[in-house]
Order: structure tokens, then C-alpha cells, then sequence
């Protein structure tokens, strides 16, 4: 059991895990208005006397444990709730809370995250620390849980959450969408989408659908058609998708960056354009459903497991679509890293500059310093390996660094150390 995340240690209890949430929540638009009920199954690491979840600026209107009223205090967005009979070690328990309020996205040393209010409609971009503003929870990115969601909105809007749509149930003036992720998931990767969209299907070997705004004719530019041949071209390099559908929202505001959730990507209006820079975040945000989401890092020091993997495997499918190579892109982007400023130590960039550019860039070249090292096939075989041996949980960079030297010949150690552990910026080799 790790100790607090050291990026964001006032986040995450370890003393327990969740297995599973149970998210129940009416949602207002007007006047911005959530009204929640969760029920999470949680399991005992240690003995328990109480524990904290994560929770934002709420009203908590009650909570029990295993149907029996149960104490608690809520301030600075955690949620202490004793428990009415004390807990062992393994032992179990379900806890319901009640919470209702005007949702706000959680402040932080990156900005706001995660309940975010658009022109007419809601998304919730909760990386990193950004799921407290939508429902309680263990905070920690190696804490995945299993999730079921029934969301309630208005007539006439789609909700989106993550996984399958089970059900849609109609009342007076709202609808009640229920999804199902059964794939473990953290925290921070699940999400809800609610706005007026049209469903966009393509035809791929899972079901991938694209909500693009109701009120206007989208055609989808290529940028966003070609997933399906995305999806193909990761399959065949980092394995079998790993969830059971693909679902990319497109709102009718504009969002400053796309952002990945589980089974689902959010991007704004802005990138429904034919070109290279709207396209390479398509792939990259598909990418993360292997790297970062099937396998999630255990802490956030490791970010460099997600951006790095999902930065090179823009470059892969540049290459694969017959654009430029990978080597190419290495070149480019290596030429533009050596010319800034060389302060940033790849494997802990702290968690101010955690999703810094250099990070993704030099995280990339990380990996296409290893290619080139332990060759195509050892190289194919890590990245496959990697997700078929730890999908639906949690890895660092001593695990991935242990895989290398199980498959490669050469477990390649100072290309790591010079990669993850030194400021300066490594030579990219010819
Ligand atoms: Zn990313």
C-alpha cells in the first residue's frame, strides 16, 4: 500500500479501497444544480474505525454505513465519516451519501478541474484531481473500482458517462440515461457529458459513435472518420481495445485542450477541422484508452506513462497513415526540445509542470530511443505486453523498466536513467 500521492497528498485514503460506485444524480442546467446519491463498496485495508472520502463545496444531507446512520464531518472538500461498528482488515462495508448543491470544479496547483458548465450543457474534465466536484470518492489514480451511473436531465439533452448505455427512462420532464464500466476505472477517469447532441456512428470493430452539436450540420472532417482505421492500427500495436465501446464528445463550445476519460474523449468545436493538429489528438486521446486508462499509472510522478506512450503513438500513426515517420518526428521534435530550457526531469516533473509539453515530447523520444535500442520486435513486444499484463490496473516505470529487461536483450538501464532521471536532455541517436 502506498503512502499519499506526493503530488497531491490532501487527495485519497489508502487505508481502503473501493470496489464499486453507484452514482445516482438529477441534474438542473439551469441554475447549475446536482442533486446525488452514492453508494460505494468499499473494502477495509486496515482496520477501520473511520475513513475520508474526497468531496467538493456540497451540502451532505446524510450518510450511513451498511444501513446504519453514521457520523461525519465535511470541510476542505473531505468527507470524514465514522463508522458505526469498526471495520477489520478485508472486512467490507457499503456507505451511502447524500449530497446536493451548485457543482464548481476543484481548485488546484493546475487550474480548475473537473465540473465544468458550457453555454448549455455540462463536461467533467476531472484530470488530475478533478472527480470531488461531482461525486465522493477515493481520490487516488491506483484506487479503480468498478462504476454504475443513473444520471437524470432535462428533455430534449443526451447524457454521456462512461461505458455502456444500459438504459434510458422517461419522466415528466426529464430522462434518467443509466451506464455500466465495468472495466475497473479510477477516480479521476470517470466523467459526464450532458448537452444537445446528434449520435455520429462508425463503423468500426467496436462500437465508436462521435456526439457532435444538435443545433448545427457537422460533417465530420477525416480528422475524426479515420478512427476506426486508428483503432485498427493500435490494435495491432498495443493489443486488443480494452473497453467495450468508444464514445467521442464534440461540444458546441470550444475547449482549449481534448481530454481523455475512460471509453470516452472530450473535445471542443474547435478541433472539427481536416488537419494534422486536430488529427494527432484524435489518435492521442485513443491512445490513452490503452496507456493511462487501461493501465494507469500508480502515481502521478509516473505521468510520463501516459503522455509519453499517447504522444508516440501520434507519431506511430502518422507513420502507419504515410505521413512522416516516427524518426522524422523524433528529429523535429528533439531539434525544438534542445533548444529550450533543460529543467525538467522527465520521471518526477512535479506536479506544477506535470502535463508541460516537455513531458509529452520528451517522453515520446523516450520511447523512440528504445526502439531504436532493443529493436522492432522486442520493442512491439513491450508495448503489448505491458498493457496485456496490467489492463484494468495500475503500473510505474520500475515495472515497465523490469518488462524491458525481461523481453529485450538489453534492458537498456542507462537509457532509462539518462531519459527519466537527469535534467539534461539525452542525444537522440542517428
Ligand atoms: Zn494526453
Amino acid at each position: 500500500m502506498t503512502v499519499p500521492d506526493p503530488y497531491f497528498p490532501q487527495h485519497g485514503d489508502h487505508r481502503y479501497g473501493v470496489a464499486h460506485y453507484d452514482l445516482s444524480l438529477t441534474c438542473r442546467l439551469d441554475g447549475n444544480r446536482l442533486d446525488g446519491r452514492a453508494q460505494l463498496q468499499v473494502v477495509a485495508h486496515e482496520p477501520l474505525t473511520s475513513l475520508e472520502l474526497d468531496l467538493g463545496a456540497f451540502t451532505v444531507t446524510g450518510v450511513s454505513v451498511d444501513g446504519r446512520k453514521a457520523r461525519y464531518r465535511h470541510r476542505h472538500h473531505r468527507l470524514r465519516v465514522e463508522m458505526p461498528v469498526p471495520v477489520e482488515a478485508g472486512g467490507e462495508a457499503r456507505l451511502s451519501i447524500g449530497y446536493r448543491g451548485s457543482p464548481k470544479p476543484m481548485p488546484g496547483v493546475l487550474g480548475d478541474a473537473g465540473w465544468e458548465e458550457l453555454d448549455d450543457g455540462v463536461i467533467v474534465a476531472a484530470q488530475p484531481y478533478g472527480a470531488p466536484s461531482w461525486f465522493p470518492c477515493n481520490d487516488r489514480p491506483d484506487d479503480k473500482a468498478t462504476y454504475a451511473f443513473a444520471v437524470s436531465a432535462p428533455t430534449g439533452y443526451t447524457v454521456v458517462a462512461n461505458g455502456r448505455l444500459q438504459e434510458t427512462r422517461r419522466s415528466a420532464n426529464a430522462v434518467t440515461w443509466s451506464y455500466r464500466q465495468d472495466e475497473p476505472m479510477a477516480p479521476y477517469l470517470a466523467t459526464v457529458s450532458i448537452g444537445r447532441y446528434a449520435v455520429q456512428r462508425l463503423d468500426a470493430t467496436v462500437p465508436m459513435t462521435v456526439l457532435v452539436p444538435s443545433d448545427r450540420h457537422v460533417e465530420l472532417p477525416a480528422s475524426f472518420r479515420r478512427q476506426p482505421e486508428m483503432l485498427a492500427t493500435f490494435t495491432d500495436l498495443f493489443g486488443p481495445y480494452p473497453f467495450s465501446s468508444y464514445t467521442v464528445v464534440v461540444t458546441a463550445d470550444d475547449l482549449e485542450i481534448p481530454l481523455e476519460s475512460q471509453s470516452v474523449s472530450t473535445f471542443g468545436a474547435n478541433y472539427l477541422v481536416d488537419e494534422w493538429s486536430s488529427e494527432r489528438l484524435v489518435a492521442h486521446e485513443l491512445a490513452h484508452q490503452w496507456y493511462g486508462n487501461a493501465v494507469t499509472a500508480g502515481g502521478w510522478d509516473d505521468i510520463w506513462l501516459h503522455e509519453g506512450f499517447a504522444c508516440y503513438a501520434e507519431w506511430l500513426w502518422s507513420e502507419a497513415s504515410g505521413r512522416e515517420s516516427a524518426a522524422e518526428h523524433a528529429r523535429h521534435h528533439w531539434d525544438r526540445l534542445a533548444a529550450l530550457p533543460q529543467d525538467l526531469v522527465l520521471g518526477d516533473p512535479g506536479a506544477a509542470d506535470m502535463f508541460d509539453d516537455r513531458v509529452y515530447k520528451r517522453g515520446a523520444l523516450l520511447l523512440h530511443t528504445l526502439r531504436r535500442r532493443v529493436g522492432e520486435e522486442a520493442f512491439r513486444s513491450v508495448l503489448r505486453t505491458w498493457v496485456e499484463r496490467h489492463r484494468y490496473g495500475n503500473a510505474g516505470t520500475p515495472e515497465l523498466r523490469a518488462l524491458v529487461a525481461e523481453i529485450a536483450a538489453d534492458p537498456a538501464e542507462d537509457l532509462f536513467t539518462d531519459w527519466l532521471e537527469k535534467a539534461a536532455l539525452p542525444a537522440l541517436p542517428a
